[in-house]
């Protein structure tokens, strides 16, 4: 029932005659796909082994290097660089704080949060940065992040986010309320308030994967790819801790684990953090005639303020992309399909973007993928290094791993290099939640979840004008 309702729903969505699902991800299409580089050759000691190559694994080679030329580093990377979410992603490049700030709060007090909010804005600078020093063009540009509300639910919701935010970290000039924009700059359809904040860039995600793969190996640091890892052992007595591959080992000081949505897949690592898939559209070229209707001269980020929202970015060549949260994501070696998602998600995509503008409705879509993502059982992501085992992770950033990868890689080069900064006093550093509950019981809960999140949606926008109580239930379902 389900397969013909899907592609009855196909049906509606315009699609170019070059329309692809999958093949990693547009983006990658753009760039092309890189050639592998050569497999771990066989056994090897190094000072620092990473597992992965995304943004957590090469930020953290990356400001090692930096720090410690002579370092020995050695990615392992079972696909090619960017192939994980890193090279799939929205290209929110944002300042946005994944996890509950009372819980970080906690044991941290509240003067830690906002330490750690600030050093998220800091950080959407530090790659702006890094990137203009290093050369690697990414289709930055810094335009903000824009936040639509499209009904009175929305609205009020909205509006106490911004009144949160204003106490958790954001002055008022780093988010506020538009609230009698007449003249908006960027036109979606049906939005009855938008709130606006500076600390956001759009990127274009491959180019910046691979421009700091390149940059990270220009530095001296080796990347092995078709590599997958697996095993990860930690230290023990006089071994070394290390990373067994069917190519061979390697033996390190430290070894991160840089993984994230694919953590699932290692060895009792099961419960870290739950793959759950996000998929993205994008269109053709939109003309210029619909471009005078939408605006968006300034490449803000975008999202609207539903419980399941869409996201979305203007591209460096005028095409809409969308993107948005969906279900648990079925991680297993060998199971990820290139980036395909299903007809459903790409039907549900697209009345999104129809929606929001109305004027690109008729552009053809010309390329759907999907991705996954770590979500940690208390939704706070986490950057850690254990001494005794040698040991280091960071991940579990729900939403926020472009911006929060970048925070963690110069985070966990303290770590690894044994200093006290002020990074490794961030209330992320060291947090350990309890994991995620045996498999069948978590993706049913996810998909319950989604599913009230997404009925709460329809019901806000047709009948209430207050946030639905079943978005609350879904909250309490999902943890968070
Ligand atoms: C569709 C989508 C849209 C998103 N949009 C945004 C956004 O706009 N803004 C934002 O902040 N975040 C967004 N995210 C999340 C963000 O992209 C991720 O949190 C971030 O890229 C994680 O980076 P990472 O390096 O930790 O993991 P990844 O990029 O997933 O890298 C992990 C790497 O490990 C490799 N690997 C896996 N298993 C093994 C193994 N056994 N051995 C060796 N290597 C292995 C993988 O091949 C992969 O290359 C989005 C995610 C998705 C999927």
């Amino acid at each position: 029932m389900k397969l013909v309702a899907s592609a009855a729903q196909m049906r509606a969505v315009p699609r170019s005659s070059e329309f692809r699902n999958g093949g990693v991800s547009f983006w990658f299409r753009q760039t092309g796909l890189p050639d592998r580089r050569p497999a771990l050759p066989g056994s090897a000691d190094y000072d620092v082994c990473v597992v992965g190559a995304g943004y957590t694994g090469l930020w953290t080679a990356y400001y090692l290097k930096k720090a410690q030329p002579d370092l020995r580093i050695a990615l392992l990377e079972r696909e090619f660089a960017g192939f994980g979410a890193s090279g799939r992603n929205g290209g929110w490049l944002s300042a946005h704080l994944a996890g509950s700030r009372e819980r970080y709060a906690a044991p941290h007090g509240k003067g830690g949060v906002i330490a750690l909010q600030r050093a998220m804005m800091a950080a959407v600078d530090e790659v702006i940065q890094v990137a203009a020093a290093e050369e690697i063009d990414a289709d930055i540009v810094k335009g903000g992040m824009r936040v639509v509300a499209t009904n009175p639910a929305q609205r009020a919701r909205l509006q106490e986010e911004v009144r949160f935010l204003q106490e958790w970290g954001y002055w008022p000039e780093d988010i506020y309320l538009l609230e009698h924009d007449h003249e908006p700059r960027l036109r979606v359809d049906g939005t009855v308030v938008a709130a606006h904040s500076p600390h956001a860039a759009r990127i274009q995600p491959a180019r910046l994967v691979l421009g700091l793969a390149r940059t990270v190996e220009r530095l001296g640091a080796d990347i092995f790819e078709n590599t997958p890892v697996t095993e990860i052992r930690p230290r023990d007595g006089d071994q070394p801790a290390a990373a067994v591959t069917e190519h061979g080992t390697v033996r390190a000081g430290h070894v991160i684990v840089a993984t994230e949505a694919f953590t699932a897949s290692l060895h009792g690592q099961r419960a870290r953090w739950q793959p759950v898939g996000s998929a993205m559209i994008v269109t053709e070229p939109l003309s210029a005639d619909t471009w005078r209707h939408i605006g968006w001269e300034g490449r803000e980020v975008l999202r609207d303020a539903a419980h399941a929202h869409v996201y979305a970015q203007r591209t460096a060549d005028d095409r809409i992309a969308i993107g948005g949260r969906g279900a648990p994501y079925r991680i297993r070696a060998g199971s990820d399909t290139n980036g395909a998602t299903q007809p459903q998600a790409i039907a549900e995509l697209w009345r999104a973007l129809a929606r929001l503008f109305p004027a690109a409705s008729d552009a053809p879509v010309a390329h759907a993928w999907s991705g996954a993502l770590g979500v940690p059982r208390d939704w706070c992501p986490t950057v850690d290094l254990d001494p005794a085992t040698g040991l280091g992770w960071a991940g579990g950033y729900v939403d926020s791993g472009v911006t929060a990868s970048n925070l963690a890689g110069r985070t966990l080069r303290d770590l690894v290099l044994d200093r006290q900064s002020e990074l490794t006093r961030l209330p992320w550093v060291g947090r350990r939640a309890r994991g995620w509950q045996p498999g069948p019981l978590r993706w049913i809960g996810t998909q319950v979840s989604q599913g009230l999140l997404r009925t709460a949606d329809r019901r806000e926008a047709h009948h209430v004008s207050q946030t639905s109580t079943l978005a609350s239930l879904a909250e309490k379902l999902s943890g968070r």
